[in-house]
């Protein structure tokens, strides 16, 4: 006997990342295969930030600073906000999962629309939440819907923004009627993790609504934009009494020393990051454009992915692309995501997807 792992536990699917190229190569007898299964920069760190983490290395005998507060008071000055307004944890998804152990007791809800980031559903059942799943409209989070199916019982709603599969978007001003029709009983947790990828005139800085809602959440991360999702580094802006909270559910010094040198690194070399991003978001949309030049549906991209909602031939569609080489992020029976790469990278992908023969939807 093992002990006794709670049953909980034991019906949890494990967390699917996205398939290796090696992995992809093993099954397919293909050679040189390329991810673009999990939303990643296709560039390696900054000089800079390879410099700070170059020089942490000395400091690795040594336990971090639990607090990262450098860190922590570099942001609050990026974001504009109170140092105790500020939360890190190790990856956004860290600090997800922080809300919901500090937030959500057995039997109580949590709302999100559906399909979207795959952990949620994983958080909710490590503390034996019910969930709420509120279908997209039209591939856009439906913030009515959401709202209306928020109850007593309610105590986190997430709103990813914009939306990981789809990479939708949702204006500003509806995420403040939403959080205006929304009871305060309930934590509304806003996923930008792909907020520096938005060029949609409609999505606004979201931080002034934290001055009007105490029961809004806003995290965001370092493994998307600043291209350090090897890292592992995420923040949390809100309430400082809600701040308070989810940092007591973090693992003692879960960011490390190089995670908490590199990312300070990287937020003092924002204008170069940004650079990088205007890559990818100009690359996005010749990929947009060459998708719906070729017959394909495929939603305004505004995170560092497209999304081909082709139902019930995504497995077939994902393993064709596999067998030309390119490993994208099949979700069964509703579509296809793949991440924006370089132009290389994404010419590779057109041309897989116009060898598999799978006719445009
Ligand atoms: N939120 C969304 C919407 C995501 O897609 C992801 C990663 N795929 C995360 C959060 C978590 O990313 P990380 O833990 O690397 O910050």
């Amino acid at each position: 006997m093992t002990g006794r792992p709670r049953p909980a536990i034991a019906a949890l699917p494990a967390y699917r990342p996205g398939r290796s190229a090696a992995a992809a190569e093993a099954d397919h007898g293909v050679v040189d295969a390329i991810k673009l299964a999990s939303n990643e920069l296709p560039f390696g760190p900054l000089p800079s930030v390879a410099g700070a983490i170059a020089a942490g290395i000395e400091h690795l005998h040594l336990y971090a600073d639990h607090g990262a507060s450098a860190l922590r008071q570099a942001l609050a000055a990026h974001v504009g906000v109170d140092l105790d307004q500020v939360a890190i944890g190790a990856g956004s998804a860290g600090i997800l999962q922080q809300i919901v152990l500090a937030y959500v007791d057995t039997s109580e809800e949590v709302a999100m629309c559906w399909p979207s980031f795959e952990a949620y559903p994983v958080f909710a059942m490590l503390v034996e939440a019910e969930q709420i799943r509120v279908p997209l409209r039209d591939e856009v989070f439906d913030l009515p819907a959401l709202a209306a199916a928020i109850g007593p019982q309610t105590k986190v709603a997430f709103v990813t923004n914009p939306n990981n599969p789809t990479g939708t978007v949702v204006g500003t001003d509806e995420i403040a009627a939403f959080l205006a029709a929304v009871p305060d009983t309930c934590l509304v947790v806003l996923d930008e993790a792909y907020n520096e990828f938005v060029d949609d005139p409609r999505v606004a800085d979201s931080t002034p609504l934290l001055q009007q809602h105490a029961n809004l959440v806003i995290t965001r991360t370092f493994s998307k934009a600043h291209g350090l999702a090897g890292l592992r580094v995420g923040y949390a802006v809100g309430h400082r009494d809600a701040i308070a909270m989810i940092d007591r559910t973090l693992v003692p010094f879960a960011i490390n020393e190089l995670a908490q040198r590199a990312a300070l690194a990287s937020l003092a070399a924002v204008d170069e990051m940004r650079v990088r991003v205007a890559m990818v978001i100009e690359e996005r949309a010749r990929v947009r454009d060459a998708l719906r030049t070729r017959g394909w549906t495929t939603p305004d991209p505004q995170g560092n992915f497209v999304w081909l909602p082709v139902g019930d031939v995504a497995s077939d569609l994902g393993v064709a692309l596999e067998r030309h080489g390119v490993v994208a992020r099949p979700f069964p029976d509703v579509g296809v995501r793949i991440t924006i790469s370089d132009r290389a990278g994404n010419d590779r992908f057109l041309a897989a997807l116009d060898a598999t023969g799978v006719s445009p939807r």
